[in-house]
């Protein structure tokens, strides 16, 4: 048998891993793009290259990993988010594109709020920012590398988690103004903040799937036998933790909308409440903004 081209390896690499996953193609290419340490593109341009036998054998044993079940964030171990390389590691949620509408909501309120400021004269200094379980610090850094004057608080109860947002934040040079804090909720923070933003722990463990059960932390999945014990804890704590005027956003699961928008509404009084839609037209987030200036 000769030895096998890039074009091979990947064609019989995505008919494998199309039994246990939704895009083989996909996985193979960026497993063996891995293991070659190339980008991925240059294996289209070179496909008749013919790896050698480690090469080989490396992207054989990542294949049959994946075919296992194990995520390819995990196999390479990194992942793209908003535009961001992260490093995660199983210690780590896998950041999912969802979540970047999260972001992007984060961001609109950090204008708002800043716009508001200025209007009013008041509150000079910066915005402040709390990201409650931060896991890989995907979500505090796309905030800070698009509100360049923000000071942002990461908060997680895991310091393997920590370790690995603490590499994030220095590979995109924000240790200045990402700040990251060990513990439970908004319970590290030194002072109240203009904006909280978490996508915290929201499933029912038993219904996740099997896959993602197997292999991501259930720290950061665990949400309470009905998924909402740490919107309760959090949304309890959060009004003493914000500023007159700030904005608590929080990821949701498709299902949690009405229950969250309820919570939220007893909660943090005279607040204005709103549901918002991901790109699949799933709900995904949930923005409280308090009221005062
Ligand atoms: N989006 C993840 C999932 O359903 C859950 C993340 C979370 O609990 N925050 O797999």
């Amino acid at each position: 048998m000769t030895t096998p081209t890039i074009g091979e390896l990947l064609t019989s690499a995505t008919h494998d891993l199309a039994a246990t996953s939704p895009t083989p193609r996909l996985d193979a290419e960026l497993l063996l793009a891995h293991v070659l340490n190339w980008p991925r593109a240059r294996l289209l341009a070179e496909y008749r290259h013919r790896p050698d036998a480690a090469q080989r054998s490396a992207f054989d044993q990542l294949r049959a990993r994946r075919r296992a079940g194990e995520p390819v964030a995990y196999l390479v171990g990194h992942k793209e988010f908003y535009g961001l390389d992260l490093v995660v590691t199983p210690a780590t949620l896998i950041p999912r594109p969802e979540t970047e509408l999260l972001v992007e909501l984060a961001l609109a309120e950090a204008q708002r709020i800043s716009a508001q400021r200025s209007a009013h004269h008041t509150a000079p200094g910066a915005l402040t920012i709390a990201d409650i379980g931060t896991g890989s610090g995907a979500i505090a850094i796309a905030l800070a590398t698009h509100l360049p004057t923000a000071l942002i608080y990461a908060v997680d109860l895991s310091p393997a988690a920590l370790a690995v947002a603490a590499e994030n934040i220095a590979r995109y040079g924000l240790t200045a103004r990402v700040h990251l804090l060990q513990g439970d909720l908004l319970s590290p923070l030194p002072a109240p903040v203009d904006i909280i933003v978490s996508n915290p722990p929201y499933t029912i463990l038993a219904d996740v799937e099997p896959h993602v059960r197997a292999y991501e932390p259930h720290l950061a999945l665990d949400g309470g036998p009905n998924g909402m014990d740490v919107y309760r804890r959090l949304l309890a704590a959060a009004p003493a933790a914000l500023r007159p005027g700030g904005t608590i956003l929080l990821e949701i699961g498709a299902w949690q909308g009405a229950a969250v928008v309820a919570l939220a509404r007893a909660t943090v009084p005279d607040a204005d409440v709103r549901l918002h839609q991901d790109l699949a037209g799933h709900d995904r987030v949930v923005v409280v903004r308090s009221t005062g200036v």
